[in-house]
Formats: structure tokens, C-alpha cells, sequence
């Protein structure tokens, strides 16, 4: 396995520049952002052994993989945003860390405790094409042939897509991962993102897993991130990142950056939100994957993140929350800005 676990460097000054200006608002927020850079270093590296030994399936709790959704509506169109992130002078740290501020004194009574709270900072995404897919469809469940139909996963075949989980109460995995989607889309975009959805609604069924890696291969992203929620054990709680498996032929090259991908995801997410890292599967909130299409397919580096186990009655009740689906989605940004730009999560 190449030992190309290095993130990608800042593309120009500019990225550099927006680097510091985040961290420089972090600072201002009184978030310990040496830390971050220290023990998070430090984190990876005692992470990168256990994660990379993990196991290769596990199984179909999920069916996961529903990586995929109707050859109709790949993208969102070009966002009109740019603007306002890129064109702040980093000499503007104190209207971010002002803006930000509402959040650090939000009220100690909120039913979705923030164990610190992810704020964006200025744009410094410009110029970055990220492609976000929602897991399944709300319709999946009423088109079985189409969703029952094999597709390449990945040197073998696997159904189009799956129907996802749900809560107790009958909240739907589908929405629940549209949802957390459309927050994280409008995050990136405000940041200068060019976002690509694999899908845009809750109202059709697919894209099949197979075409969910192709959109976001055609859009030439530089990096990609499905969004699920797991049915697991009742007993079992947590955030899983799932990470590509080196697949000979399908993987080589995205499996070093994609690990960097899971781990700036799994540290933003364990950092920003009040879901811990998975007690029942996985090791460390990472595991690493052969048997998803969605990732074995991937040309470009990309991760799957199963938020929360739906089937779980604390997990859902965080998953049912819309406050905990907007710190979902602001974490994940955190994390995406933390892979792309090098600025820490
Ligand atoms: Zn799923």
C-alpha cells in the first residue's frame, strides 16, 4: 500500500491565506487550534495502524453502498456563491469570529450539546469541485426491480441501491441523509465550493450505486463524500467513517488519499458533534471497506459516513434533531475544509 497518507498541498497562496484566516478565527472563538495541529497529528498516526487492519466487510448492515440514484439529476448547477467568501481580506478576522460567536454562547439548555462548535471561517474553498451523496432514495422502496438490479461494484456486482434504515419513529434514512446533504451543500457553497449532488430530492428512487461514483468522477471533484446513517445493533451506538479497501485495479490510487479523508472527517466529527465514534463496529469511528461500489468505483478520494446508528433510541433521537443534522453537516464542512486546505479540523 503506498504510504501516500499526506494530504494534498494548498493549491496557491490564496488557500494559504484562507488557512490562517480560519485558524485565526478559530483562535478568536478560544478553540485550541495548536491542539488541533499537534495531537491531531498525533491522533492520525496512532490511528493509521489499527484502521488499515481493519476488516474488509461488514456485511449488509447498512447495504451501505447505496452509493447510487437516477441517471436524471446529477448535479445542482453551478453555485452563484464565490463571491462573498473569497473576496474577505484576511484582515477581516474579527467580523468572522463576531459572526461565529452566536454559536459559542448558544444557550447551555440546547437538547443537541456542541462540544465545540464548527465554524467555516472565510472562504477558502474557491475553485474546489466536492461532490456530496445522499444515500438511497425515499422512493427506492417502491421500484425493487430497479433497485434489486446488479450493477459493477467493483470486480464483481451488487444491487443498484437499497432502501436504507430508519428510527423507530419512522424518520427514513433517505432524509435524513438528503437533509445533512443540503446543510453541508449550503456550507461549501457560502465557503466557494462548486457542489455536485448525486441527487437533489427525496422523491425518486436511485441513482444506482455504480452511477453515484460516475458523477462524481465525470465532475473531475477533488473529493467525494457519501452520507448515510447505519441500521445497526440496538445496542450500539456511534459515527462510523468507512474508508476504500486497496482493491487492485479499482482503488490504488485513492486509497492513501481517502484514508487523510477519513481521518479529517472522523476527527471533525468527533470534535464538532455529540455523536461519539462507533462502540459496535469499526475501530475508532473508522473501518475500511472492499465490498462498497460506491467507493471501490471512486476515481477521485471519498469516504462514506454512517452519522449515527438509526436503530439505536439515543442515536435517533441526535438524528431526528435538526440541530444535531446542522452540527452534522457544519462538522463534516470542517472536515472536508481541513482535507482540501490543510487548515486543521
Ligand atoms: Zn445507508
Amino acid at each position: 500500500m503506498p504510504a501516500s497518507i499526506e494530504r494534498p498541498p494548498p493549491s496557491n497562496l490564496v488557500l494559504a491565506v484562507a488557512a490562517a484566516v480560519l485558524a485565526a478565527a478559530l483562535v478568536a472563538l478560544g478553540v485550541a487550534t495548536t491542539a488541533g495541529g499537534g495531537s491531531h497529528r498525533a491522533l492520525r498516526a496512532a490511528t493509521a495502524t489499527s484502521a488499515a487492519s481493519d476488516h474488509t466487510a461488514a456485511s449488509a448492515r447498512d447495504g451501505a453502498d447505496a452509493t447510487g440514484a437516477t441517471a436524471p439529476t446529477p448535479g445542482t448547477g453551478p453555485p452563484t456563491t464565490a463571491a462573498a467568501a473569497t473576496t474577505a481580506p484576511a484582515t477581516t478576522v474579527p467580523t468572522v469570529a463576531a459572526a461565529a460567536r452566536p454559536t459559542a454562547t448558544a444557550p447551555t439548555t440546547a437538547p443537541v450539546p456542541s462540544p465545540t462548535p464548527a465554524t467555516a471561517g472565510t472562504a477558502s474553498l474557491a475553485g474546489k469541485v466536492i461532490a456530496i451523496d445522499p444515500g438511497h432514495n425515499g422512493q427506492n422502496w417502491s421500484h425493487p426491480a430497479e433497485i434489486d438490479r446488479l450493477v459493477p461494484a467493483g470486480g464483481f456486482e451488487k444491487a443498484c441501491d437499497t432502501t436504507g434504515t430508519a428510527t423507530d419513529a419512522g424518520y427514513t434514512e433517505s432524509a435524513f441523509n438528503l437533509d445533512v446533504a443540503l446543510r453541508l451543500a449550503s456550507d461549501l457553497r457560502t465557503l466557494g465550493a462548486t457542489v455536485v449532488l448525486t441527487r437533489a430530492n427525496d422523491d425518486g428512487w436511485g441513482p444506482c450505486i455504480d452511477q453515484r461514483a460516475a458523477i462524481a468522477n465525470a465532475a473531475h471533484a477533488n473529493v467525494a463524500l457519501s452520507i448515510h446513517a447505519d441500521g445497526g445493533p440496538a445496542g450500539g451506538r456511534g459515527f462510523d467513517v468507512n474508508q476504500p479497501a486497496l482493491l487492485a485495479g479499482f482503488t490504488d490510487a485513492i486509497v492513501g488519499p481517502s484514508h487523510q479523508l477519513a481521518l479529517d472527517v472522523r476527527d471533525a466529527f468527533a470534535r464538532h458533534t455529540a455523536m461519539p465514534t462507533a462502540d459496535y463496529i469499526g475501530s475508532g469511528g473508522i473501518d475500511t471497506r472492499s465490498d462498497l461500489g460506491g467507493l471501490n468505483l471512486s476515481a477521485v478520494p471519498k469516504v462514506l459516513i454512517e452519522c449515527g446508528n438509526m436503530r439505536n433510541a439515543t442515536d435517533a433521537a441526535l438524528l431526528g434533531a435538526a440541530a444535531f443534522r446542522q452540527q452534522a453537516a457544519d462538522a463534516l464542512a470542517h472536515g472536508l475544509v481541513s482535507y482540501l486546505t490543510g487548515s486543521g479540523g
